[in-house]
């Protein structure tokens, strides 16, 4: 069975190009391989994994709560801490895929110098 490839924008050379995305099961996160600047490209979380942070910030949130109370938040603290890390990182990737797209804009829109 072969992935579907995806256009993506290199957030380094700000071109586009079309790869099948290595998907980070853990994080959810697409990472690609620009086949202009060999970089390495992180693409934010797929949708089916978006939900994924929440439900650990939630589920580390109540448990430092019910956690207080019983004297014992060390690991529902650092699930809290882990979600959060995720939505951060997550956002972040999503901050600089956006400027990257905003970038090939502005280079495809350019007249070709010849
Ligand atoms: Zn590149």
């Amino acid at each position: 069975m072969t992935k579907p490839t995806e256009k993506v924008v290199c957030t380094s050379c700000y071109r586009s190009f079309e790869e099948v995305p290595t998907t980070s099961f853990l994080s959810g996160s697409r990472t690609y391989k620009c086949p202009h600047c060999q970089a390495k490209v992180a693409y934010p979380m797929t949708a089916s994994h978006s939900c994924l942070p929440w439900f650990i910030v939630v589920i580390g949130g109540i448990g430092v709560i019910w956690g207080l109370a019983a004297g014992q938040f060390i690991l529902p603290g650092f699930l809290l801490l882990l979600g959060l890390w995720m939505l951060l990182h997550d956002a972040g990737v999503r901050r600089k895929v956006k400027q990257a797209e905003e970038r090939a804009k502005d280079v495809d829109s350019q007249p070709p110098h010849s």
